[in-house]
């Protein structure tokens, strides 16, 4: 069987009155699908009787100056890896269908009702060089939830600040589906499975590469017993390429996303890092 492409809210409605008797799986995708993707598509599909992977570039997460516009788009290859994993519904929605018209890049609070997370959980990590952006994903995130009302909804542990501030979100606002993060996916390189990983070149694949090695450094350093986070943070950035360069490299607890001086078990050490003009991001847990 193949995965159903749906374009509008009210079909998808529609298709899944019949399936509330089973449990109802959401991954929110931004499209251009990958490995790291996939595991998600496979437990969602594991764990629930209907599972609708939403493929949609939400305008309202990206800043002025960021990628939506080149964001790589693969819907004909995304539908066919659904199909072979039997997700049931991929829901495409246009930017309109999703927000009516006139809402583009980045957030048009004087348009759109947005969620806006703790502003302590977001001013920092990506949130403190993407301003808005994680009032665009909550929003979005939100809407989906909205729409498709899931038992249960799929996500990595690749972006880590977005499933906890997501997880937050969903207990302040009452929204009843569990919220599950699923483990990083690498290649077999260590390089995580990004979509941006497409516009990489060999030889920036090279430099990237030096990102996960400066977060295996340091998990191997704290495995060792080092736990002041200004000698972690040194042993990482002695590993990375010189031709990258370092946005943020923090340590944090891994539910609250406080700041850790001390590193202990459990903690999130988390990075961004410019790879030429690709900002490519990776953590660990320690
Ligand atoms: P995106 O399309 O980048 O918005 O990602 C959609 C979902 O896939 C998010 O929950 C991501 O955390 C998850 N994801 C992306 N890359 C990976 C990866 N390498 N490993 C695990 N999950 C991932």
């Amino acid at each position: 069987m193949s995965a159903h492409l749906v374009k509008t809210i009210n079909e998808l409605r529609e298709l899944l009155k019949s399936r509330r008797t089973g449990k109802i799986g959401l991954v929110p995708t931004m499209g251009a699908l990958h490995k790291g993707h996939a595991s998600l598509i496979a437990r969602s599909v594991k764990e629930c009787d209907t599972t609708v992977v939403s493929v949609f570039v939400n305008p309202v997460q990206f800043g002025v100056n960021e990628d939506y516009d080149k964001y790589p788009s693969t819907l004909e290859a995304d539908l066919s890896l659904c199909s072979k994993l039997k997700a049931d519904f991929v829901f495409a929605p246009s930017v309109a269908e999703m927000y009516g018209e006139n809402v583009k890049q980045g957030l048009h609070d004087d348009l759109l009702t947005t969620v806006c997370p703790p502003f302590r959980m977001v001013d920092r990590l990506c949130g403190k060089s993407r301003p808005g952006h994680f009032d665009g994903v909550a929003t979005v995130v939100t809407k989906l939830f909205n729409i498709v009302s899931p038992d249960l909804a799929f996500f990595g542990q690749k972006d880590a600040q977005q499933v906890i501030v997501l997880k937050k979100v969903a207990k302040d606002l009452n929204i009843p589906v569990k919220i599950v993060t699923c483990p990083l996916i690498r290649d077999d390189d260590g390089l995580a499975t990004s979509s941006r990983n497409t516009y990489l070149s060999a030889s920036d694949r090279e430099h990237a590469l030096s990102i996960s090695k400066m977060l295996f450094a340091i998990k191997k350093a704290f495995d060792a017993g080092v736990v002041d986070t200004e000698i972690l943070f040194e042993t990482g950035l002695s590993v990375l390429d010189k031709n990258a360069g370092l946005e943020y490299l923090e340590f944090v607890d891994g539910e609250t996303l406080e700041p850790s001086k001390t590193a202990k078990k459990g903690d999130l050490v988390a990075t961004a890092v410019k790879i030429g003009s690709v900002r490519l991001i990776d953590n660990i847990i320690l």
